[in-house]
């Protein structure tokens, strides 16, 4: 019965040509990744993951994490309030608590395993029965879920509307409020209006949990991240950034006043009741951030944002041709070009696929219904020649669905 149960959905999500397929990488996450194939694997110029800097295949970090396995092992052993909580972990949340003093007083921070996970703590651990969640409509999944689980109210504006938020904010009863968004919208790749967020959260005495995945390392001079960005200052905020995208390699971290982060310690569920990050991940974690706030860093985002800016030059001309197709108000490497139509996105996935190159199809639930997308990811580690492949390629493939 459940088999047969979850095979009648299977096939409806292959006639709203909804099923999604994993893809067997062959080779490090790189500009050009081998995939497998029937072949047996394919080299793809690839515009698909989130390692933004070209940190995740970088010689210092590859070091780093041999040494960190050669003097602390492969695994922690336990969870951090047993005896899974060492000396590399402290010294990233040392080091991260640093990057945020500047913009939040008294800046402590706690080490997660993942960014889901750490969404997951804030919402859960902060979001009581005393509290109300206000929440952008295209947060990420992990912060929608989080609401879910919370005990708290959860009211959702939609996307970038603030002046609902604040009629929300006005009607708001709970002692406690928490407005929760991404920094930089994962689908998107537009940014959340922080300056207005944060009068509203001082005009109302509210709190915001910002969610600064796609953020981290590519934005800020010293690539600290949204906040930096906007060079702002205030207790309440509190950061969730992410350590498998930008920064290379895996885990996350929440950056907040002291008390946030103690009562994160005391009651986040997925904090207490997991196994810590392995060891020799926080110590590839404490190497590669101090790589993102060095001149290689620097030089790394300039590099980034100048392919932004060509990528967006041909996209606003392809854009321009197909009219009913958008752009996103989008300077970060996050890049998307929504067609609307699902089948209309997998072809074009296709089409560029049969060239060499690997841009995937995002459809709904991942975004909203009608707004089907490539969603075109750049990292400081691709070239110009290759965004121009693309957009080649893009225009191609456009001609053959006309
Ligand atoms: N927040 C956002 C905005 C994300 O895009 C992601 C990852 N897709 C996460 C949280 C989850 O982070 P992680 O991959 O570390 O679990």
């Amino acid at each position: 019965m459940l088999i047969e149960h979850i095979d009648r959905q299977l096939l409806e999500l292959d006639a709203a040509a909804l099923r999604r397929r994993l893809r067997v990488a062959e080779s490090p996450c790189a500009p050009v990744q081998s995939f497998e194939s029937e072949q047996g694997s394919e080299p793809l110029l690839a515009f698909c993951s989130n390692d933004y800097l070209g940190l995740a295949h970088h010689p210092a970090l590859i070091d780093a994490m041999a040494e960190g396995a050669q003097h602390w092992g492969t695994g922690s052993g336990a969870s951090h309030l047993v005896s899974g909580h060492m000396r590399p972990h402290v010294q990233v949340e040392e080091l991260v608590a640093r990057w945020f003093e500047p913009h939040i007083p008294h800046a402590r921070a706690v080490l997660m395993c993942s960014g889901y996970m750490a969404n997951l703590a804030l919402t859960t651990a902060l979001g009581d029965g005393d509290a109300t969640l206000f929440c952008d409509k295209l947060n990420h999944a992990s912060l929608i879920d989080g609401a879910r689980l919370a005990q708290a109210q959860v009211q959702r504006y939609a996307h970038g509307r603030l002046d609902v938020l604040e009629r929300q904010l006005q009607s708001c009863t709970t002692p406690v409020k928490l407005i929760v968004t991404d920094a930089v919208f994962s689908m998107d790749g537009d940014v959340a209006d922080l300056p207005t967020l944060l009068a509203l959260a001082e005009q109302y005495d509210a709190w915001i949990v910002l969610d600064d995945a796609h953020g981290l390392g590519v934005l800020g001079d010293q690539g600290h991240g949204t906040l930096e960005h906007f060079r702002l200052r205030s207790k309440r905020f509190i950061v969730m950034g992410t350590l498998g995208k930008a920064a290379g390699v895996s885990g996350a971290f929440v950056a907040a006043h002291p008390t946030i982060i103690e009562w994160l310690v005391q009651r986040a569920r997925p904090y207490i009741y997991t196994t810590a990050m392995p060891p020799a991940l926080a110590h590839t974690v404490l190497a590669s951030l101090q790589l993102i706030e060095s001149e290689e860093g620097r030089t790394r985002r300039a590099q980034l944002q100048g392919l932004v800016e060509q990528l967006r030059m041909g996209l606003k001309a392809l854009a321009g041709i197909q009219s009913s197709w958008l752009l996103s108000e989008s300077f970060t490497a996050i890049q998307p070009l929504i067609v609307g139509d699902n089948d209309i996105a997998l072809k074009l996935s296709a089409a560029l696929r049969h060239r060499g190159l690997y841009v995937p199809a995002m459809r709904p639930p991942t975004v909203p219904v009608g707004t089907a997308r490539l969603r075109i990811t750049l990292s400081a580690a691709h070239t110009s020649v290759q965004v121009q492949s693309l957009l080649d390629a893009l225009a191609q493939a456009m001609g053959e669905l006309q």
